[in-house]
């Protein structure tokens, strides 16, 4: 078997698309029909062997690697979908998990003629589950409670499967599904082929391994326990009452965030939703103490971007199947190292990359170096935006939005009125007059506002010190009109900037990239050459602007100011994100309070 393996992967190396990995034409339409191009890694290391012959399969992968499909193209091409006995059972930890992979077996198999794949979990009807498997479903895809159950009740006979796959199994575990796991392999017959899918490997999943696997093959994407170098890791250390504020400041000074914030607890994750929903901000909670059909409600707004925070507890986060998510932010970190790689996954995902950030006091810094061991990637220190940075950030940010903003032509009949009221005003003077309007109250609330940043003391190692410390007072930080719109993430840009300059990687550091524009920093004296060959640099054709960014706590490396008119008039509009109103007291899981 072995053989088998390294000689198809070796293949496989080569290989680059379904067909030569050995999958059906039905199978291999219904990937291109999705806009799947290549195969992921852990696709081209899995599918040959699983189409090879009965095998059992350990698989470390994280979510958003491909993993579903790496178990699901093989399994539909292995089962006989002309029968209609249960071939096939599929373990996942959360009812939003399990539907997730149901909806994605039904669109691969799309040109398999009598496929009856269905989903069974907990908080949903059971006669409607019940009446679904009397049709004959060949895959089940099922949460480990639910199946228990049907299985008691007779509707659910795995005396013939010949596949079981234990999707995010140490998930399940942590959940405490041993003992339902425990029950439902033993159910099963002993040949069946067990596939194991994990991103980490704990203790409890090698003794699921050991008693129930024979002689599996091991395969691993990427390192173990690895996060994938999609993701940034930062951390921000702040004063323990200061988290509120701080979590308020990553969000305002990220205008195009969506993020998942993760709390401890179900407590403080609704009571960190319902405090940014009362600040005007379109976040909702998901955690365990919500009804099913509200964490349906709440899942689906984020899922359609109606919600631009979700607040989670670690538990409630595992269906989140999001592949959009900009920013995983800590509000606390876990007591798992474990579960911080969980959490972090949930960003960077499907080609796109993204940040993990972590709110933390200096007592917990000890923690961040041990996940950076266990992760093996290193977490940039941060500061905490001052008032200043934000108000910057903010002000391009609607600058752009004025700019992008088509024209709504039923505005027409009110202009010659408005073109009264505003006669005798240049133009220049309304532009500053219309980004001060709503500028104001923003400066206002964050002009008063103090440093966060927990000042440098002794819980801080001395490699986390020597890195805040360059990155505070000795470098320069400039502002760069490329962002988000044009294609650039934090990693792109990086990239971009390094070809550019020719330099090393490590010769740019503090990489935001806003909607239109971004930030990054050198070392000064770099700053000289930074200007002169980015400004004569072209993207796309386009030509690029780049300056030392005004902001004085960002660039305090003595650079030049920017012209006065664009910061002296600073002006800006009211954002969503940026309301402070009265406390409304309610349920609030998942509204945005009407109140502007
Ligand atoms: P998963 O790790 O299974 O949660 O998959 C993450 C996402 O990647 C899902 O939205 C899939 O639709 C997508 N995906 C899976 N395989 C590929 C592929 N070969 N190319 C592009 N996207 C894929």
């Amino acid at each position: 078997m072995p053989l088998i393996y390294v000689e198809r992967h070796r293949q496989s190396i080569y290989m680059t698309t379904f067909k030569a990995l050995g999958l059906h034409e039905p199978f291999v339409n219904a990937t291109l029909d999705l806009g799947f191009e290549t195969p992921t890694e852990i696709q081209e290391k899995t599918i040959p062997v699983l189409l090879s012959g009965e095998t059992d399969l350990i698989a470390l992968a994280q979510t958003g690697t491909g993993k579903t499909a790496a178990f699901g193209l093989p399994l539909l091409q292995s089962i006989e979908v002309e029968s209609r006995i249960t071939q096939a059972v599929i373990l996942s930890p959360t009812r939003e998990l399990c539907m997730q992979i149901t909806q994605e077996m039904k669109q691969y198999g799309k040109y398999l003629k009598g496929l009856n794949a269905v989903a069974v979990y907990g908080g949903a009807s059971i006669n409607e589950q019940a009446k679904q498997l009397k049709r004959g479903a060949q895959i089940i895809i099922a949460t480990p409670g639910r199946l228990k159950d049907l299985m008691s009740r007779g509707y659910i006979d795995l005396g013939k499967i010949s596949y079981c796959i234990l999707d995010e199994a140490d998930e399940m575990l942590n959940m405490g599904f041993y003992p339902e796991i425990k029950e439902i392999l033993s159910k099963s017959p002993d040949d069946k082929s067990t596939w194991l899918f994990s991103a980490t490997m704990p203790k409890e999943v090698s003794r699921i391994a050991m008693k129930f696997m024979h002689n599996p093959f091991e395969i691993s994407v990427g390192e173990k326990n690895t996060s994938t170098d999609s993701v940034r890791h930062e951390y921000y250390t702040i004063g323990g009452r200061d988290r509120y504020p701080a979590l308020k400041r990553l969000v305002d000074a990220n205008p195009g965030i969506f993020s998942v914030i993760f709390c401890r607890t179900k407590r403080d994750t609704q009571r960190i939703a319902e405090k940014l929903i009362e600040d005007g901000y379109n976040a909702g909670a998901i955690h365990g103490d919500l009804s099913q059909n509200q964490r349906d409600l709440v899942m689906n707004a984020f899922r359609r971007k109606q919600l631009q925070l979700l607040v989670a507890t670690d538990v409630a986060a595992r269906g989140i199947d999001v592949d959009e998510i900009t920013h995983v932010i800590n509000y606390q970190l876990p007591d798992e190292i474990e579960t911080y790689t969980h959490r972090s996954g949930r960003t960077g995902r499907a080609g796109k990359s993204g940040i993990s950030m972590v709110i933390t006091t200096r007592s917990e810094l000890r923690k961040i170096h041990q996940i950076e061991k266990k992760i093996k990637q290193e977490f940039e220190s941060k500061k905490i935006p001052t008032g200043l940075e934000i108000c910057e950030i903010q002000l391009y940010h609607l600058a752009n939005k004025v700019k992008e903003t088509a024209i709504d032509k039923d505005i027409e009949g009110y202009l010659p009125a408005i073109n009264d009221v505003l006669e005798g005003i240049t133009r220049e003077e309304l532009i500053n007059k219309m980004m001060s309007v709503e500028f104001k109250r923003f400066h206002n609330y964050y002009s008063k506002s103090k440093d966060l940043n927990s000042p440098s003391g002794n819980g801080e190692s001395r490699q986390a010190k020597s890195r805040s410390k360059s990155y505070a007072s000795d470098t320069t930080r400039y502002f760069i009109t490329l962002g988000e719109r044009d294609g650039f993430d934090w990693k792109s840009l990086k990239d971009f900037v390094t070809s550019a300059l020719k330099v090393d990687r490590d010769e740019i550091f503090r990489i935001d990239v806003k909607e239109s524009f971004s930030f990054f920093n050198t070392a000064p004296d770099l700053q000289d050459f930074v200007l002169s060959t980015l400004s004569a640099a072209k993207h796309k054709g386009r030509p690029v602007s780049i300056e030392i960014s005004r902001n004085p706590e960002i660039a305090p490396g003595g650079g030049k100011r920017r012209k006065k008119s664009r910061g002296k008039s600073s002006s800006f509009q009211k954002r969503d994100t940026f309301y402070r109103g009265k406390k409304k007291k309610g349920k609030s899981t998942g509204k945005r309070r009407k109140k502007r």
